[in-house]
């Protein structure tokens, strides 16, 4: 079944046609096709895309993102814990609003959406208060599009010795990192964007003896870390509850598709192509995007919306949609924007026709 539109939105996001039938068949969670032969390879390979040294592991999460956020927050901390986050977007102040609902002590350094966070000020934060065990930060904003510079904040973090959290959900798979080298511990990310799987579940790479610190720490019992880990190291791939095992079957074949592009690097490329193009073309257009070129990822790409006043996003939305491109709304909170996302199984071409169908959608500017 071919799909009608191309969704450039940052997840769900449009897969392949292979990756959708991987779903059409049923599995059965206490077998070793399952568990060893789909769940244990996504789990080994998804270290390997992290990092080239030992000693880190996965565990797989159901839910969306957003649970393994929660797991990780909720299960990383203990009792006498404190957390930093750096916040410039949406899902920092996700981050801290799992903190403030899991009655965990939280300090926030918010830069506000559209700037950098500023290291002076963090490395203040940190020297002046001793009792903050964990820093939490997001890679890509996908508020914005912003790509946070995570490497000087994470030397920071563990130059005073703290447990580092990195979200890099919208861009694990689609931008070359090593956690181990950037000194992360726990890395959380989801099946549904860079990777190019369909939603239903996270997962978490985390350095393995920090893993190990969190038994028994766990504000939730689905959510719990460590147990879910243990599990899965325990039984071979066995989830603790009902899997996801349609979006795990199609995930394993995304991650074989992400191996026939040429790798992460490869995919970075491609997005970035994707991106460059869509800037250009925009521009051309006369549309600005709302960040500066050198603050960007190749993720998504925000920009500002038109000041006609006959311009509205529903009716632009639905002109593009029946073109066959679903775009995003804004989430900038003070400045009109919508937003494009370039990750998911597009490509440079497709860009390009979209670039038309805006030209074509741009109703307010027809005498
Ligand atoms: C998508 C995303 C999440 C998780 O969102 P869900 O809707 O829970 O899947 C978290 N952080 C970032 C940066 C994201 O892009």
């Amino acid at each position: 079944m071919k799909n009608e539109y191309l969704l450039l939105t940052p997840g769900p996001l449009s897969t392949s046609e292979t990756v959708r039938e991987a779903m059409l068949k049923d599995w059965c969670t206490w077998d070793d096709d399952y568990n060893k032969e789909i769940v244990e390879v996504i789990r080994t390979k998804l270290v390997k895309l992290a990092t080239q040294q030992d000693g880190y592991t996965s565990v797989l999460m159901q839910g969306s993102g957003t649970a393994s956020v929660e797991s990780t927050i909720g299960s990383a901390i203990s009792k006498d814990g404190k957390l930093l986050v750096i916040d410039n977007g949406a899902y920092g102040a996700r981050i801290t609003q799992i903190a403030e609902y899991l009655n965990i002590p939280c300090h926030v350094v918010s830069p506000g959406e559209t700037s950098q966070p500023n290291l002076n000020e963090v490395e203040t934060v940190l020297a002046s208060d001793p009792t903050i065990t964990h820093v939490a930060i997001v890679h890509c904003e996908t508020t914005t599009g912003m790509l946070n510079p995570i490497e000087a904040f994470a030397s920071l973090a563990k130059a005073h010795g703290k447990i580092m959290i990195l979200d890099a959900m919208s861009s694990f798979g689609g931008i070359p990192i090593d956690i181990a080298e950037l000194g992360i511990d726990f890395m959380i990310s989801s099946a549904n964007k860079c990777i190019q799987g369909v939603p239903g579940f996270g997962f978490v790479i985390a350095k393995q003896s920090e893993l190990e610190t969190c038994k028994g720490q766990a504000r939730s019992l689905s959510l719990d870390l460590y147990d879910q880990w243990n599990c899965m190291e325990v039984n071979h791939g066995k989830w603790r509850f009902t899997s996801p095992t349609h979006t795990v079957r199609a995930f394993y074949q995304a991650l074989a598709e992400l191996e026939q592009e040429g790798g992460v690097e490869a995919r970075h490329l491609r997005y970035q192509t994707n991106q460059k193009t869509l800037v250009a073309g925009m521009r051309s257009l006369g549309f600005e995007p709302l960040l500066n070129d050198e603050l960007h990822s190749p993720i998504i790409t925000s920009f500002y919306s038109p000041t006609d006043n006959d311009y509205q996003f529903k009716e632009f939305y639905m002109r593009l949609k029946k073109q066959g491109f679903v775009i995003y709304p804004g989430k900038v909170s003070n400045a009109d924007c919508f937003r494009i996302g370039n990750i998911g199984d597009v490509y440079p071409a497709d860009i390009q026709r979209l670039i038309g169908a805006i030209e074509k959608a741009m109703y307010w500017k027809v005498a």
